[in-house]
């Protein structure tokens, strides 16, 4: 089934067709590295790395690109208030972002620039701009003529005259018109520096975007991502200036996503409920905060809150534990992937589950990367693997190979499935215990959840027993298991367990 993208240009869901067939060219805006990046951000950049490995396992060949902003005015501040180099900062917080990420779980994009590297790039663009008439010097600035570029505000859904209304030129801004943005700023004393034909200065931060994007993937390519917060200026103006330079528009697809909120407000430093991802990082894991960030449509505003969180924690324990519990009862647990493979048969017990779980699966992301339906498609795999594993398997058959080539078959479909949105991936599920850490199945606790599988385990061992006629282990176990207050009686179907108060 064909892929549809909500494409904030066009304010609704459209096919996805590349530029290039079976291939496709993401540019998403990366982090201004002054600070520890926060949860709003992180979400930035977990949806195109959801976005990526979901058309890679679609079957296409696929670039990322995020650049890096290493100059701007809050690098400059920054390094002036602890009276260092911007540099210092630029190292300090570029080595954060990439630890903080990978913490999350977000692959590093095919080509990371940074925009000090393609100043020169910027200097083209801008003359390019000049020179068709929509940009103009003043001072030893150069601004953008908003009022030149007729689709202006297009992207954000507004028109120019309510732009203007709540435009304000700023005090030492050289710009004829409000709306009008700096395309270059001429170097104030002791700041960073670039020669330019309008003298010394640094580039804006929006043409940083236009130039690394166009560059690296060409003048038309396929999506262009970032928060919702970037829609205006930052986007508005990202299309002006390459549209402006080019002649034509640069991006197919905008996507766009959600705030993060936090305990229901939005976040603010002024508000004091900002939260870094290092902070948060303290407290729960990083494929938690993954969970949190992809358990919802990327389009909608998420809650950030302790409670969430903590079921976030739990809904990705039960995944991880459903497999976990079932290779330990199969005595799959420490298998290789090879020996999974292996085992699989053409026709398992559960291949109906499984197919249909990767139906859902791929119908909830072909629509505008739901995540949320992917994860539900997830949990009900999970949810066929545990009602398997504990009443599907005939007594004396865990180890068998028709029941291990089931269990392995889910085990590689949770693998797959977990890893294109990236809360799961196949060497963490083999090495997970068969945990009491499934709090989130329905109605139980974690410990209950364990002791039904150790007790199943003793079960399998006592049925297994009984077909090789040991009588004596057989009525060990059920003595034991008596004396713990859990009566074991024989089925027809097999051995039933029941707990009795003592
Ligand atoms: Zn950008």
């Amino acid at each position: 089934m064909a892929i549809r993208i909500y494409n904030t240009l066009t304010k609704r869901k459209e096919e996805f067709v590349p530029v290039n067939p079976g291939k496709v060219g993401i540019y998403s805006c990366g982090p201004t590295v002054y600070d520890y990046f926060h949860i709003g951000n992180a979400r930035a950049f977990v949806v195109p790395d959801v976005i990526r490995r979901y058309l890679q396992y679609k079957g296409y060949e696929v670039t990322l690109v995020q650049n890096i902003t290493d100059i701007e005015d809050k690098i400059i501040k920054r390094a002036s208030e602890r009276g260092v180099e911007p540099a210092d900062i630029v190292d300090e917080y570029t080595k954060a972002f990439f630890e903080d990420r990978k913490a999350l779980g977000v692959r590093p994009p095919d080509i990371q620039p940074r925009a000090t590297q393609h100043v020169e790039g910027m200097i083209k663009m801008i003359q390019k701009l000049v020179d068709n008439g929509l940009a103009y010097v003043a001072g030893g600035d150069v601004y953008y003529d908003v009022s030149r570029f007729e689709p202006y505000g297009e992207l954000s859904g507004q028109n120019i005259d309510d732009l203007k209304a709540g435009a304000r030129v700023e005090p030492g801004e050289a710009k004829q018109d409000p709306l009008d943005f700096a395309l270059w700023k001429a170097a104030k004393p002791g700041e960073p520096a670039w020669d330019s034909p309008w003298g010394p200065g640094r580039p804006g931060w929006h043409i940083e975007c236009s130039v690394m994007s166009t560059q690296y993937l060409g003048p038309v390519f396929d999506i262009h991502t970032g928060g919702v917060d970037l829609v205006f200026p930052h986007h508005e103006n990202e299309i002006a200036q390459s549209h402006g330079a080019n002649g034509h528009p640069p991006v197919k697809y905008w996507v766009h996503n959600g705030y993060v909120n936090i305990d229901g407000q939005r976040m603010g430093k002024s508000l004091g409920n900002f939260k870094t991802v290092r902070g948060i990082l303290k407290q729960y894991p990083g494929k938690v905060v993954r969970y949190f960030l992809i358990s919802n449509h990327y389009r909608k505003p998420i809650n950030f809150s302790d409670e969430e969180l903590t079921a976030c924690g739990k809904a990705l324990a039960r995944l991880e534990s459903a497999v976990a519990n079932a290779l330990f009862a199969t005595g799959m647990k420490g298998w290789t992937r090879e020996q999974l493979e292996q085992a699989v048969r053409p026709e398992t017990q559960l291949a109906q589950a499984i197919t249909a779980a990767k139906a859902s699966f791929e119908e909830a992301m072909d629509d505008d990367f739901n995540t949320a339906g992917a994860i539900a498609a997830l949990h009900e795999l999970a949810t066929a693997l545990n009602t398997y594993v504990n009443q599907g398997i005939q007594p004396g058959q865990g180890q068998s190979e028709p029941v291990r080539a089931a269990v392995a078959a889910a085990t590689l479909a949770m693998a797959e499935l977990g890893d294109v949105v990236g809360i799961l991936d196949l060497d963490t599920l083999l090495s997970a215990h068969a945990t009491a850490e499934t709090g989130a199945e329905a109605g139980g606790d974690g410990d209950a959840k364990l002791v039904e599988s150790l007790i199943r385990l003793l079960l399998d061992v006592r049925a297994e027993a009984r077909a090789m006629k040991q009588y004596a282990l057989s009525d060990k176990i059920r003595g034991e298991l008596s004396e713990l207050g859990i009566v074991v009686e024989d089925t027809r179907d097999g051995a039933r367990w029941k707990r009795v108060s003592q």
